[in-house]
């Protein structure tokens, strides 16, 4: 498990046998300087040196476990302060190591700073150095985590997502069975049932949106993609849905650009945001839309006048499956995915989104991609 521990701290126990236990210097390290102080009997130069070169967590510590040296990443990391570990978890297994003289392992939980917000899973190992020291050395181990917690997240929130329109088309198929006779009740499970499966659809459809646009195969299809066209079909796309609440569209200047990538990728992209624009306004407002480009990067935005979205949600509604009000948006029939489609297109164009919100005033969300080169243009055939 600790392959990655063993061989920085081999390495260690290497030069502490080459060079032997004899130099007077310690090397402190402050957020990148480097501080050397005659005190006592030091480790070896060449173990300060491989410690400084460490990509992860290294420390060497003398009996009064004071530091001696740390490798750049175990000062980012703030385990250290004035030449001292900060975290008791690793003073504890630093004090375990030195009573029984057997090294030991183990994968700890830490805060990251002594304000204690942010945590850090390390993967520690820590032996005897010779008779006086101690080496600690660590795999930084807090992404793995991340990652496993989202695929985590991921699954609970699919199975969640799906339970629910499950059910209800059961209960649903159930109930029009024992309405055989009644052909008004018929009607209207009838229109629930297709209701739900449109949701059960609409969710198994982006799901896998997903799954294909991060699995990284989503600019197999590029070709030049004339921005004004994306705009007119997305306008086109969603006339019925603003007149229905009477909320107008308006399309800023032409301004005959291309971008390289995948056309339905991003139409469904923009498709997605101009459709949450009509969503979450009120009747009888306007939905704007407006490309500019700037030093070669194109700008694609969606202006609403509706709800607006609160400080606290701006990060977490590109999220699969986030929604700020979830009990709303599951009347609306809403996913939680549109979002979090939009970010992964633009990421995979190269690209990225931003959010503007003022509550009760409106949302901007902003496309950005790099514009076609003319080169690209003509290579592949493009025309304006
Ligand atoms: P949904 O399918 O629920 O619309 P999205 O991923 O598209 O999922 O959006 C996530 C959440 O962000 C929505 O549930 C909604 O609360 C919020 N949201 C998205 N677009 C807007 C907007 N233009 N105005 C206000 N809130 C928005």
């Amino acid at each position: 498990m600790d392959t990655a521990l063993l061989v920085p701290a081999a390495l260690v126990f290497g030069v502490l046998l080459g060079v032997g236990a004899t130099t007077l210097f310690v090397v402190a390290h402050r957020r990148g300087q480097r501080a050397v102080e005659v005190v006592t009997p030091r480790v070896p130069d060449g173990v300060d040196a491989l410690i400084d070169s460490l990509e992860s967590v290294g420390i060497v510590l003398d009996a009064s476990n004071n530091v001696l040296s740390a490798s750049p990443r175990a000062i980012a990391a703030n385990l250290i302060f004035n030449d001292h570990l900060v975290n008791p978890e690793l003073v504890d297994l630093v004090d375990a190591v030195r009573r029984t003289g057997e090294p030991a392992s183990e994968e700890l939980h830490l805060t990251r700073s002594r304000l204690g917000e942010q945590s850090l899973f390390l993967l520690v190992r820590v032996s005897r150095l010779g008779s006086r020291y101690i080496l600690l050395v660590g795999d930084d181990r807090t992404e793995a985590h991340r990652l496993e917690e989202v695929r985590r997240d991921f699954l609970a929130n699919v199975s969640h997502e799906l339970k629910t329109p499950i059910g209800a088309v059961g209960l649903l198929s159930e109930a029009l069975e024992s309405a055989a006779d009644e052909p008004e009740e018929v009607r209207r499970f009838a229109s629930r049932l297709t209701r739900e499966a449109d949701r059960l659809a609409r969710i198994t459809a982006e799901i896998i949106q997903l799954s294909r646009l991060q699995s990284g195969d989503a600019l197999e299809k590029a070709e030049p993609v004339e921005i004004d066209n994306l705009v007119r079909q997305s306008i086109d796309h969603h006339r019925v849905q603003a007149e229905a609440k009477d909320i107008e569209l308006v399309v800023g200047k032409r301004r005959r650009v291309s971008v390289i990538g995948d056309p339905t990728m991003l139409a469904t992209a923009l498709n997605n945001l101009v459709a949450n624009a009509i969503q979450y306004s009120p009747e009888h407002s306007r939905v704007g839309l407006g490309v500019s480009v700037d030093e070669g990067v194109v700008e694609i935005a969606v202006t609403d006048q509706g709800v607006g979205i609160p400080a606290a949600d701006r990060d977490r509604v590109f999220e699969r499956f986030y929604r700020v009000d979830a009990a709303r948006a599951r009347n609306t029939g809403g996913t939680g995915l549109g979002l979090s489609i939009v970010k992964h297109v633009a990421q995979n164009h190269g690209g990225d989104v931003r959010l503007w919100s003022q509550p009760g005033s409106g949302s901007t969300f902003t496309i950005r991609l790099p514009e076609a080169s003319d080169a690209s243009a003509v290579t592949t055939g493009a025309t304006g």
